[in-house]
């Protein structure tokens, strides 16, 4: 087990110097075989993969400043190094000299997919497309950095008087810089989610939506546009039409025209439920047909404290983090059928962090961190990073990190708030999806599936979570012991939807525009497609907003992907409907589960695992029921 802790910066750098020797070595070995192997590519990726979880990962989570910039560093040296050994014709040449006669499915399905990784990388085009790929592609990278370095770089601060945030809590007031008088509202997430859902004052709820939608709109707009005429350009080099055909070919959904049929067969029944979910929820004596998009997660936020009669910080007591997490791994145990086991973690880089082991038969099967809670410096929202693969002579078990920022017990009171609790359960989806997921080559191991599927063995956790066979396990007041009691579980449940067709009608939203960017009509200008794909929403939006440029995954690694969110919600409802029907806590129907889908990892195409465990082709019935969509 890798020792992160007392890591110095030399340490490091060494590491990573001897790692990408070792790499160096295993190319210049495969290109000197008279009958070159596959294994060597997969010890490669498998060198390259656990040198990602020990350097480029500290980028993320390590205390110290010096060592997380040095992490940032390695993060691109890597890369490159990646990008550049693909690009060698060498290399290419005895990939292509490998005999697959005897390939069982597995080593088929690498085969093909690094054939197609070298593919993308351009061996097949002609000496002067090659140069213009590589043009291109140095272009793209260096706009997506700007692209998302002009939105964090955004400093739009805003002026209110108190009675201008009539609404805010004393708490969330007391959150927000004070100066001259006046409370300074800042483009920070806290701050502007404090606005939106909370403060009655609809002109200022407007002020600070603008602002938050405009973030670096006018410096943005030309990037994302140069942006979108590069990927169309290198999208026809590869002899595709538009960029989202060539980004799809390989993901579940396979091509945009699906896409569209997901979303031409939810638009209707999002709109038809959201002129509901309009009048249900409507107050401050506003119109219907005069509802703003600012006015939306404020209506819901109150409707939804309206009827579930709870105050958040009453709620939070029943919801302290090491009991959640203690059940939740209960839960799991269960349903899965392995033992989760707390290890020595003395190794790990910060005091927080707790590191435990997943056992299956009595046998170890992998390892994973949680760094739970806030510090200086870490990666503020919420993820799983794989750390390793595993099978190599210094790390045998595949490792993974779940990196979040709960409520410290350590320093504070430990209490979540549900949308927490939520999250965490998310997490651990991924952290069980990359450790129980079994296969002799590294990529298919655990969460290497299709980008549009790695989020529904997550998703499908968040079910549990709102099911009253879970949440009376785990939901218990920290104070007085008492469990939450079925009636504020229910309400709890009956909240769950408000609002929900439009809020999803806005992801449809970006969704559409994304798809237009990058389809057959990306010379439209960006008002075109912003104000087409609003209509949507079925509520009136401004002019004067231009959200796309502000819109970080679309130069973020999501373009044309953006779909891929509703898409693995769909299946991950469909996938938790046998739950629903066979027993919430079904340990049957969760070994199934186990088998089918988090053991296979990336062996099979997602499609293929979905089938082998509904036993049928999936469909959106079930979303469709979650979401009260069906009338
Ligand atoms: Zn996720």
């Amino acid at each position: 087990m890798f020792d992160y802790s007392n890591l110095t910066k030399t340490e490091l750098e060494n590491n990573l110097n001897i790692t990408l020797n070792a790499c160096e070595q295993i190319i210049n070995d495969i290109k000197k075989d008279s009958e070159p192997k596959l294994e060597k590519f997969d010890l490669l990726e498998r060198e390259v993969n656990y040198l990602f979880g020990r350097v480029p990962f500290m980028a993320n989570v390590h205390p110290n400043q010096e060592i997380r910039e040095f992490g940032h560093q390695a993060e691109s040296k890597v890369r490159n190094f990646i990008l550049d050994s693909m690009k060698d014709v060498d290399l290419y040449e005895k990939f292509n000299e490998i005999k697959s006669d005897n390939f069982d499915f597995e080593e088929k399905e690498f085969y093909k997919d690094l054939q197609n990784d070298f593919i993308d990388v351009g061996h097949n085009l002609s000496e002067n497309d090659k140069s213009l790929l590589s043009e291109i592609d140095k272009k793209l990278i260096e706009l997506e950095i700007k692209f998302s370095e002009n939105i964090a770089k955004d400093k739009t601060k805003l002026k209110f008087k108190k009675h201008q945030l009539d609404g805010l809590s004393e708490g969330e007031l007391s959150n927000l810089t004070l100066e001259d008088n006046q409370y300074i509202v800042t483009m920070a997430y806290p701050d502007v989610n404090a606005v939106i859902e909370n403060c009655k004052i609809r002109d200022t709820r407007e002020t600070v939506w603008k602002a938050f939608n405009n973030r670096a709109s006018n410096e943005n707009s030309p990037i994302l546009k140069e942006a979108i005429m590069l990927r169309n350009n290198k999208a026809k080099l590869f002899g595709f039409s538009t960029w989202a055909q060539y980004r799809l070919q390989h993901r579940m959904a396979k091509n945009p025209e699906n896409v569209q049929k997901m979303y031409n067969n939810l638009i209707p029944k999002l709109q038809k439920s959201a002129e509901r979910e309009k009048e249900e929820i409507v107050s401050d004596n506003i119109k219907v047909s005069e509802i703003a998009p600012w006015d939306i997660r404020y209506f819901i936020s109150k409707k939804r404290s309206s009827l579930s009669k709870i105050d958040s910080s009453e709620l939070k007591k029943f919801f302290y983090i090491h009991d959640v997490k203690k059940e939740m791994f209960s839960i799991c145990e269960e349903v899965f059928d392995i033992e989760i086991k707390q290890e020595d973690a003395s190794t790990a880089w910060h005091k927080d962090v707790e590191l435990w082991s997943i056992n299956e038969d009595g046998e170890k099967i992998a390892f994973f961190y949680l760094d739970l809670y806030p510090r200086e410096g870490k990666y503020t929202h919420a993820a799983v990073f794989d750390l390793a693969s595993g099978g190599l002579e210094s790390q045998h078990l595949p490792m993974s990190s779940m990196v979040a920022n709960f409520p410290n017990p350590n320093t504070g009171d430990g209490l979540m708030t549900f949308d927490e609790v939520e999250t965490l359960f998310h997490e651990f989806g991924h952290i069980l999806h990359n450790g129980i997921g079994k296969s002799k080559i590294s990529r298919y191991v655990g969460a290497s599936v299709e980008w549009d599927f790695v989020e529904a063995p997550s998703q499908i956790m968040e079910h549990w979570v709102w099911k009253i066979e879970c949440l009376s396990r785990f939901a218990k007041n920290v104070e007085t012991g008492e469990m939450l009691s079925e009636e504020i579980c229910t309400k709890l449940k009956n909240s769950k939807n408000i609002g929900v067709s439009l809020l999803t009608l806005r992801q449809v939203s970006f969704g559409l525009a994304d798809q237009h960017l990058h389809g057959s009509d990306y010379t439209d200008s960006l008002e075109e497609v912003e104000s087409q794909s609003q209509k949507v929403t079925t509520i009136e939006y401004p002019g004067d907003v231009m959200h796309l440029s502000s819109f970080g995954h679309l130069l973020g690694g999501y373009d044309a992907a953006y779909y891929g969110y509703l898409w693995a919600d769909i299946i991950g409802d469909d996938l938790f409907s046998r739950f629903e029907n066979e027993g919430i806590l079904s340990n049957s129907v969760g070994k199934d589960y186990k088998n089918k889908i988090l053991k296979p990892g990336g062996t099979k195409p997602a499609e293929e695992l979905v089938k082998d465990f509904l036993g049928r082709d999936w469909n959106d019935e079930a979303f469709l029921i979650q979401k009260n969509l069906l009338f």
